[in-house]
């Protein structure tokens, strides 16, 4: 799966950074930049919890 980012619901609080930094990456001037998009096996679980915590519903998943 890959990771899909709407910009526009981002508050760039950093929370999906703080699970998984690997690949979130919140810049200087405050706007998420996402690292990587295709979601490896062992990662899924930590990028599920990236979904399910974000508080503005900002992080989906697709298919690839
Ligand atoms: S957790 Fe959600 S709102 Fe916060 S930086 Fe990540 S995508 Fe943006």
């Amino acid at each position: 799966v890959k990771i899909v980012l709407d910009y526009d619901k981002c508050s760039g609080n950093g929370i999906c950074e703080s699970i998984a930094p690997e690949y979130y990456h919140v810049a200087d001037d405050g706007d998420l930049v996402l690292l990587k998009e295709q979601v490896s096996d062992q990662d899924i679980g930590a990028i599920r919890r990236t979904v399910a915590e974000c508080p503005t519903g900002a992080l989906t998943l697709a298919p690839q």
